[in-house]
């Protein structure tokens, strides 16, 4: 028999919601500028990524490839070095998985299917694929789809969201927001904003860290090529847009002359595809 207590989240929640309706408060800035409703308490979002990233580490096998590892563990890191201070703990992990995917979740958790090294076929897409990744989570976008999420859902889903058990409609909820709720059958697209504020944070990131930012738009590429037949589950979450090659390639002198700046000051890392 468990005795139900209402989950911490639950507790919190509530009344921010309440008194961010009312107020109209909450408004943040996302790294780009942009107006943001990001209402869930950053250590709540960090909680619900760790509690997602450790369930995903229990269903899914770890790639034991060694190089394999240490080739995707080098552009991770270096992306990471390139954050600004303070950017906490941020940790990868590769999963022997052959479709394509990649996510990371708040609290610094990114996740790579070998699958993915299909379509970033160079250190320099490898980066751009983990650079958007980690944009995500810097421009907090899981908390703005959970907090719209929850707005839409209303009161009366508000009451028992954060039931804890694995497998129910909240949890998956939990997961969608997250983006790693395919297996579930309930995935939460970025939108549109979403993907393009992505595109330009990681692109100028994977500058800084002195890989190519043009390698993103040959990702984008064979992103789109790859998803002929069956959409690969990354485009699910990760939807392309008409003019996302042109919205990257705007800004991109820029990002190049950082490039150029990062490897001359000898921050580019060698590191060796498998
Ligand atoms: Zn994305």
């Amino acid at each position: 028999m468990s005795i139900r207590r209402p989950h911490p989240l639950r507790v919190i929640l509530v009344p921010i919601l309440l008194s961010a309706a009312l107020l109209g408060t909450g408004c943040e800035e996302s790294p780009t500028g942009r107006k943001q409703v990001a209402l869930v308490p950053e250590a709540q979002m960090t909680a619900l990524g760790e509690q997602g990233f450790a369930e995903l580490l229990r269903t899914l096998p770890l790639n034991d490839d060694p190089r394999v590892r240490a080739y995707v563990g080098c552009v991770a890191e270096a992306l990471v070095d390139a954050l600004p201070e303070p950017h906490g703990r941020w940790s990868i992990a590769v999963f022997d998985d052959p479709t394509p995917n990649a996510f990371a979740l708040p609290g610094g958790k990114i996740g790579l299917h070998t699958g993915m090294l299909r379509i970033a076929r160079t250190p320099d897409q490898l980066a751009a694929v983990i650079a958007h990744e980690i944009a995500h989570v810097l421009a907090d976008h899981s908390n703005e789809r959970l907090t719209q999420e929850l707005a839409v859902q209303g009161g009366l889903m508000l009451l028992d969201l954060f039931a804890e058990e694995p497998g129910s409609l909240k949890h998956e909820v939990l997961r969608g927001a997250l983006g790693i709720g395919a297996e579930y059958g309930l995935l939460l697209p970025y939108s549109r904003t979403h993907e393009r504020e992505a595109d330009r944070i990681g692109r100028d990131l994977m500058a800084q860290a002195g890989f190519d930012p043009r390698a993103s738009v040959a990702l984008w590429r064979n992103m789109s090529a790859a998803g002929g037949g069956q959409p690969p589950t990354f485009l699910s979450t990760h939807p392309s847009h008409d003019n996302r090659m042109e919205e990257l390639a705007e800004g991109m002198e820029q990002a190049v002359e950082i490039y150029r700046q990062a490897r001359a000051a000898g921050r580019a890392r060698a590191c060796s595809p498998p």
